[in-house]
């Protein structure tokens, strides 16, 4: 390499979409976007805030955590290596910069995600970040605009990465129910956790020009399908044909756009402060810190064993499903079927059911013992449907007065063509929303495989169990070792590595309570499972029908809240 040539690299830049060999200020001072072709490059996080807000009004938010590395992972690399290369080679702390600024004249709050960091991947710190702005929004009564840019949750930091899909979103809902604007600018690309939690549960959807936005990815679909992809699929022009965004907006036009909406929703927003909360009775809230109190998990001391050997017995086609337990454990069930939009999902089951005689919600995945039922069941994986279902049912339970017991029994969200088309990140992420703010007890039971967000959309609870040989990941191990290793034949080590275990899970205050299977597992014995799991149920349900509703949803916060600065906690409780 000659001595001129790194900064002929930076004179010129080859346009991603077209080829043309392009000079770099002048593509700059088209804010990025090829004059040739139209295409739309990447921006980091501080041009992107450069470009949208008013000059001088932009007020950078603190952006300094602790250190982060909640449950140590190691794949080729040591987490806190790859950290601190991507704080080198981008000057930021994190994947995330927060502002409030004006836009127009008009204040906002301001999270945009900067891809370069790690893939925008969305851990701790960056769910942490984000909910601090939704609360400064909150706080100060304006809008908040999330600019998105994401690959996902962050698999090094396990499930408490998709922890932040609810913790984000509870601070969304606080801005919904105060009345205040969310508006998030789908940018190119937004994946997995985030697609499917903040940046579509808010008031507004905007998608950047040529932004593509998904639940699964077009490789990952590509190899489970095995078909081509069709033309556009996941773009922004075909998410707004299948309804899945308000607008596709050319980023010249974003900072007028976003300007005119802020405008526009003005004189609606509501200038009163919020009614003060009302200080609960004491006897209340004793109450209820037992209600939520971690209590010891039955009789048994769990052998240990090895993370893979459980991802196996997680996966046994012998193991009990929804429907057995719904034989077993409670009585007279009465399924109820359909989203009322079009569809009803087989891998999804719900309806009312009783527990020692009294009367609950029961929603949860079905899988299958023999292929033929794993087949038409879809493997457990829930269509938009099966979450739309499910989110029904919840609505109905609340209106009810029932409390909701989930069991959460899936490989993950279906990766297939018309499961995006049809929303499912959106799907997905309003069940978690709405699960943070349901005004009636929520109990979930982690039964056999809990797969990254589509398991969270059934699993933000008052009391998170699991059953001892059932898993509980942000990624499944092959998908974790073909990414960080990369080879499917690292799933063993990757398994270890993700903390996915029950043990793990309630050390990391991810899970309240593991539920004891009998001698070697539950498919041994379902008998014995099921009468364990029954004895589980009630003691953690009996607890929480004394809270009132409010009070619920106040302490379910807390314990979403918490995920947020769950890192250093988390490790310090480990010690
Ligand atoms: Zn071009």
């Amino acid at each position: 390499m000659t001595a001129t040539a790194p900064r002929e690299e930076q004179l010129w830049s080859r346009c991603a979409g077209c080829a043309s060999l392009l000079y770099r200020k002048r593509l700059r001072r088209n804010l990025d976007v090829c004059p040739e072709c139209g295409e739309h490059a990447r921006l980091s996080a501080p041009e992107r805030l450069r470009q949208l807000v008013d000059p001088g009004s932009l007020g950078l938010m603190p952006d300094q955590l602790p250190e982060t590395d909640p449950i140590d992972f190691v794949d080729v690399l040591p987490y806190p290596h790859r950290l601190s290369a991507a704080r080198a080679s981008t000057g930021l702390s994190e994947a995330v910069v927060c502002a409030t600024a004006t836009i127009g004249g008009h204040p906002a709050v301001l999270a945009v995600m900067d891809f370069r960091f790690l893939g925008g991947s969305l851990g701790c710190a960056v769910g942490e970040l984000i909910t601090r702005a939704a609360e400064r929004a909150l706080d100060d009564r304006v809008p908040l605009i999330l600019i998105t840019a994401s690959g996902g949750a962050r698999m090094q930091e396990g499930a408490l990465s998709l922890m932040q899909m609810a913790t984000v979103s509870q601070a969304i809902a606080a801005l919904r129910e105060a009345g205040l604007l969310t508006v998030s600018v789908l940018t190119d690309p937004t994946y997995g956790g985030v697609a499917a939690s903040f940046a579509t549960n808010t008031d507004l959807v905007l998608a950047e020009s040529g932004a593509r936005m998904g639940f699964a990815g077009p490789r990952v679909i590509r190899q489970v399908t095995g078909r081509a992809l069709p033309e556009g699929f996941q773009s922004a022009d075909v998410l707004l044909r299948h309804g899945q965004v308000d607008m596709v907006v050319q980023r010249r036009s974003l900072r007028g756009r976003l300007a005119a909406l802020l405008a526009a929703t003005r004189a609606a927003r509501p200038t009163r402060p919020p009614v003060p909360r009302q200080e609960p009775a004491p006897r209340r809230e004793r109450l209820a810190d037992a209600a939520l109190a971690a209590t010891p998990g039955g009789g048994d001391t769990p052998a240990v064993r090895d993370a893979w050997d459980t991802v196996r017995l997680a996966r046994h086609p012998g193991r009990p499903t929804t429907l057995d337990y719904l034989d077993s454990v409670f009585d007279g069930f009465l399924e109820l079927h359909g989203d009322r939009l079009g569809g009803d999902c087989p891998a999804v089951v719900g309806g009312v059911a009783r527990l020692a005689d009294r009367h609950v919600m029961v929603i949860g995945h079905q899988k299958g013992h023999t292929t033929a039922e794993l087949v038409a069941r879809n493997f457990g994986m829930a269509s938009p449907a099966g979450h739309r279902k499910a989110l029904r049912l919840m609505r109905l339970a609340a209106r009810l007065g029932l409390p909701v017991i989930t069991l959460v029994d899936t490989p993950g969200a279906d990766p297939g063509v018309s499961a995006e088309e049809q929303g499912q990140a959106a799907a997905i992420a309003e069940n978690i929303l709405t699960l943070t703010v349901l005004p009636t007890p929520v109990l979930a039971v982690i039964t056999g495989e809990g797969g990254s967000g589509g398991a969270l959309a059934l699993a933000v609870a008052d009391r998170v169990l699991m059953l001892e040989n059932a898993v509980y990941s942000v990624i499944s191990p092959e998908g974790c070792a073909a990414i960080l290793w990369p080879d499917r034949s690292a799933a063993p080590q990757a398994a270890r590595a993700l903390r996915l275990t029950a043990p793990d899970l309630c050390r990391l205050g991810v899970v309240d309570e593991v539920v004891p299977e009998p001698s070697t597992a539950a498919h041994d014995d379902p008998a014995e499972t099921a009468h364990r799991l029954r004895a589980a149920l009630l003691n953690n349900l009996l607890p929480l029908l004394d809270v009132p509703p409010a009070m619920l949803v106040r302490l379910r916060r807390q314990r979403f809240r918490r995920f947020g600065m769950a890192r250093a906690g988390a490790r310090a409780g480990a010690r």
